[in-house]
């Protein structure tokens, strides 16, 4: 992502960027991006006029990325749900329709595999894998 998109929500929000009042502006947006991402220390407008000047050494990082995603959904009128969400590719064995929210969390499986499990107490993704585990702790007991 370039500056384009931070410059595009600062001037949706408070008109071009060559108005004044532009420092105060910064500073709110800062905030709000920093509140969004719970960023400690928080992001400055210092920081954002940087990017949105395209000056040398100023870019828009992963974490600022995601924020500004999340306030653009929040500004399209999105769920906070649907805002904090973004788009991957997910491979399943059951019935979860595409564009479901998934609040899982991935882990890994014995086996390696990263796995969303159904269930807060599951460990592996099938019978094999349990039994490999318990193979390798029996021999490692030996
Ligand atoms: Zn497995």
């Amino acid at each position: 992502m370039d500056a384009d998109i931070l410059r595009a929500i600062y001037e949706g929000m408070y008109g071009p960027l060559d108005s004044p009042g532009k420092l105060k502006n910064l500073t709110q947006l800062a905030g709000a991006l920093s509140g969004i991402a719970r960023k400690e220390p928080a992001w400055t407008a210092r920081y954002l006029n940087g990017i949105v000047l395209g000056h040398n050494g100023f870019a828009v990082s992963e974490e600022l990325e995601r924020a500004i995603s999340i306030l653009t959904a929040r500004m399209d009128g999105q769920s906070e749900a649907q805002a904090r969400s973004r788009e991957i590719t997910v491979l399943t064995t059951n019935g979860i329709e595409p564009g479901s929210i998934v609040f899982g969390h991935t882990t890994r499986c014995y086996c390696q595999l990263q796995v969303v499990f159904n269930h807060p107490c599951r460990k592996y993704c099938f019978e094999e894998c349990r039994q490999r585990a318990r193979a390798e702790r029996k021999r490692a007991r030996i």
